[in-house]
């Protein structure tokens, strides 16, 4: 095996500067100027208590910590004492292209919500990995003959007899996509692609997922024998889920979906991992979902999930079985959950940008001839819709173009599947509370049930009142993002090589 450092990450200190190549002109005189009027040390405090975000919301004012109890007032705070003169808050953007910084700390609890919901832990019982568990994903249907990656290096849509559709084009493509290639996803013929029937399944997809949990309990009763009503009795259906917007700009759906017994998670199920698979394929079969037309001339559509539903088995209860592990799974979905979502208004590829047109043409359709006017005002996110428009099924469908259609959650999880965002971030910030304390105290941090503590459920017994407002996003200077964004790939860089130590002690023992 070989020692030292892999590449890509040179170690920490002052031998190891930020990589700050790709900066421009206007920047580096920015840097310049903070370390020649000495704010640069304040600037790296500010950066670092913001987790190097690249545009934190900037806060004027000030807070007080009191004790509900005594009435004491146990600190205070005045964002004037900051390094900076301002309060700079993360700006929490689960989006990787937004901020790189954010996006891994909702990347990071995504995951850890996702695994204590498959190994237990911060108060989800060790039990639930026996509990059966299944990896779906639900597709969309096909609306036409697309461009895509094909396994093994396969051709695109290779014919050996000539097609042409209508519109007197070739429906072939001997082509080998790779990834990056802009065609992948993108009709073979546009004209013949039906645009608006991906663009109202994409609308209404949030409804079809509810569908078929619904459709999954009644499969899951009738496999156990029991009344619909009475199923709680005896099992419960937990699953976390992501939705992932594929080349061709529309949604699936990725779920974990766990099986419980009546006691909540960890107690013992009552079918296994295969019974349940079964539910799951019967139940995606058949849930459909009813789309009124869009106008007069419009037709009504029977929605349904894609062909190729696919439903692995990662536990069949107790065992794990031997395709992919729990922890590939949580990485996953986490993965997903920081994807950039819809189109990128900068540089939108072709067939996505026909697709937001759809959105709007569709819009204006629904709302055409309103005596006020209301389909000149259909991406207008903040515009009012008369009466009549507002109760349209597709008033609001111009609104999400950029969103191809899909405003749904990007994750979600049912309420006892395990922790949640919430809790993680309250014990994150009673954590730095404690750690503050410790430091000013010049203590020692008590790691006995400390993560009893910090996830505790309990009142808070300080109460923070504070008058805060709003003064702006990002940072002051140009060059202070820059430095944001290097010190953040150093951060990622250390995370990566952390990780690959790990793996190369744990190789070794
Ligand atoms: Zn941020
Ligand atoms: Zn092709
Ligand atoms: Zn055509
Ligand atoms: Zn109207």
């Amino acid at each position: 095996m070989t020692e030292g450092r892999p590449s890509g990450f040179d170690g920490h200190g002052p031998e190891s500067p930020l990589d700050l190549g790709g900066i421009g002109p206007g920047e580096a005189a920015s840097i310049v100027g903070r370390l020649s009027d000495g704010t640069m040390p304040a600037l790296v405090d500010a950066l670092a208590k913001a987790g190097n975000c690249v545009r934190p919301v900037r806060l004027v004012g000030r807070s007080a910590t009191v004790d509900l109890r005594t009435g004491e007032i146990l600190s205070s705070f005045y964002s004037a004492d900051e390094p900076l003169g301002a309060l700079y808050k993360p700006c929490g953007n689960r989006r990787e292209a937004v901020c790189a910084s954010c996006s891994r700390v909702y990347a990071r609890d995504t995951y850890e919500l996702i695994s204590t919901g498959l190994n237990g832990g911060k108060g989800v019982p060790a039990t639930v990995s026996t509990n059966p568990l299944l990896f779906v994903t639900l597709t969309a249907p096909s609306f036409g003959l697309v461009h895509g990656v094909r396994d093994g290096e396969e051709q695109c849509h290779p014919r050996t007899r000539l097609a042409w559709c209508p519109h007197g084009r070739r429906l072939a493509c001997w082509a080998r996509h790779d990834g990056d290639d802009p065609r992948v996803g993108a009709p073979l013929c546009a004209d013949c692609y039906d645009a608006p029937s991906a663009v109202i399944w994409q609308w209404h997809a949030p409804e079809l997922w509810r569908r078929f949990t619904i459709a999954l309990r009644r499969r899951l009763a009738a496999e156990l024998g029991v009344r619909e009503s009475d199923l709680a009795q005896h099992a419960r259906l937990e699953y976390a889920k992501v939705a992932e917007f594929q080349a061709r700009g529309v949604v699936h759906f990725h779920a974990l979906v766990r099986l419980d017994g009546s006691e909540g998670p960890g107690s013992p199920a009552p079918t296994t991992a295969s019974g349940l698979r079964r539910c799951v394929l019967e139940a995606a079969a058949v849930v459909r979902c009813t789309a009124p037309p869009v106008d007069r001339t419009d037709v009504e559509r029977v929605l349904r999930f894609g062909a190729q539903t696919d439903v692995r088995i990662v536990r069949e209860g107790g065992a794990v079985a031997d395709q992919i592990t729990s922890e590939q799974v949580a990485a996953y979905l986490a993965k997903y959950s920081t994807k950039s979502t819809g189109v990128d208004p900068r540089r939108p590829l072709h067939h996505l940008a026909a697709l937001m047109t759809t959105c709007r043409t569709l819009a204006a359709r629904a709302l055409d001839g309103c005596p006020f006017g209301c389909e000149e005002r259909i991406a207008d996110r903040r515009a009012r819709r008369c009466g009549n428009c507002a109760r349209h099924p597709y008033a609001l469908l111009g609104r999400w173009a950029a969103m191809l259609g899909f405003r749904g959650h990007f994750s979600t999880k049912s309420r006892r599947y395990s922790v949640t965002l919430g809790a993680l971030r309250r014990a994150r910030r009673r954590f730095h509370a404690l750690l503050a304390d410790v430091r000013r105290q010049l203590d020692k941090l008590d790691v006995r049930e400390l993560e009893e503590q910090l996830m505790a459920a309990d009142e808070e017994t300080t109460l923070v009142i504070g008058s805060w407002s709003y003064e702006g996003t990002g940072w002051p200077r140009a060059g202070d993002k820059a430095l944001a964004d290097a010190a953040a790939s150093r951060a990622r860089e250390y995370a990566k090589w952390r990780a690959e130590q790990r793996t190369i002690d744990k190789q070794r023992a």
